[in-house]
């Protein structure tokens, strides 16, 4: 009679936290996401039932239907694991399952991750935040939610570390906002194709050569001066620099 609202972390089992393995292992089901990799399902026990409700055919996954899904598995078992990518709370729509489960009177425990936002920059060597680059770190999503946005021109400032979740469909009007912003076009820009899996990639350019770059979804959009550095033993399996000058 408890839903556990967990974080999967970005990919990659071994970031996940000890407490959402354990589990995986204990939960009587478990509803999941598209993104959620074949390792990290892997320790799900095999007495468990799955849900995946990012492609179940006949099961529309509109927001609405999977909360009423946790309402109705909430009522029939005992531990109901509901796993999310990166960090529950981070445009997962978890604040929103936490809410209606609270509503129908169901313990809910919220367990947290890794969100892509801080592993994906750091995994391809980029500090989001660093001494004398970069005083702090904004993230934001690109996407567009019921017809509204957010508005990036406001959000041009050298002196702070943008990422973006779900930028790369948008990133040309991203960086048309940025620039009219008054960013400078030779901004620093890296984009972190799947983190922390076998396809990681990074591309690395200026922010005027971000909307002619070919990358793909999922990915985090890296902009500001941070984005120029590569720390550290970077493991991913591609790095691409496609600096214009
Ligand atoms: N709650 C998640 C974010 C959900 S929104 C988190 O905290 O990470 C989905 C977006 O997250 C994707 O469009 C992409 O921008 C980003 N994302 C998730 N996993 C990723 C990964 N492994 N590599 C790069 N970006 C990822």
């Amino acid at each position: 009679m408890t839903v556990y609202l967990v974080g999967a972390g970005p990919g990659d089992a071994d970031l996940l936290t000890i407490r959402a393995a354990q589990l995986l292992a204990s939960a009587d089901v478990v509803v999941h996401d598209r993104l959620i990799s074949e390792e990290v399902l892997s320790l799900v026990g095999s007495n468990a039932r799955r849900y995946d409700v990012g492609k179940i055919p006949g099961l529309s996954h509109s927001q609405t239907q999977i909360n009423e899904l946790l309402v109705t598995l909430a009522r029939q078992h005992d531990c109901v694991v509901r796993l999310k990518g990166g960090d529950p709370f981070v445009f997962g729509r978890g604040g929103e399952e936490a809410q209606r489960l609270g509503d129908a009177g169901i313990a809910v425990e919220i367990v947290p991750g890794i969100t892509s936002a801080f592993a994906g920059p750091l995994l391809a060597g980029i500090p989001v935040t660093h001494r004398g680059l970069s005083h702090g770190v904004t993230i934001v999503t690109g996407s567009t939610v019921q017809g509204s946005s957010v508005d990036f021109t406001a959000l041009a400032n050298a002196d702070l570390t943008l990422v973006v979740l779900m930028g790369v469909a948008r990133r040309a009007i991203i960086t048309e906002q940025l620039l009219e912003g008054g960013l400078d076009p030779s901004t620093p820009v890296a984009v972190v194709e799947w983190a922390s899996t076998e396809q990681q990639r990074t591309v690395r350019a200026r922010l005027d050569g971000l909307p002619g770059l070919d990358v793909v979804s999922p990915a985090v959009l890296v902009i500001g001066a941070v984005a120029a550095l590569e720390l550290g033993r970077i493991t991913e399996f591609a790095s691409t620099f496609a600096f214009s000058s």
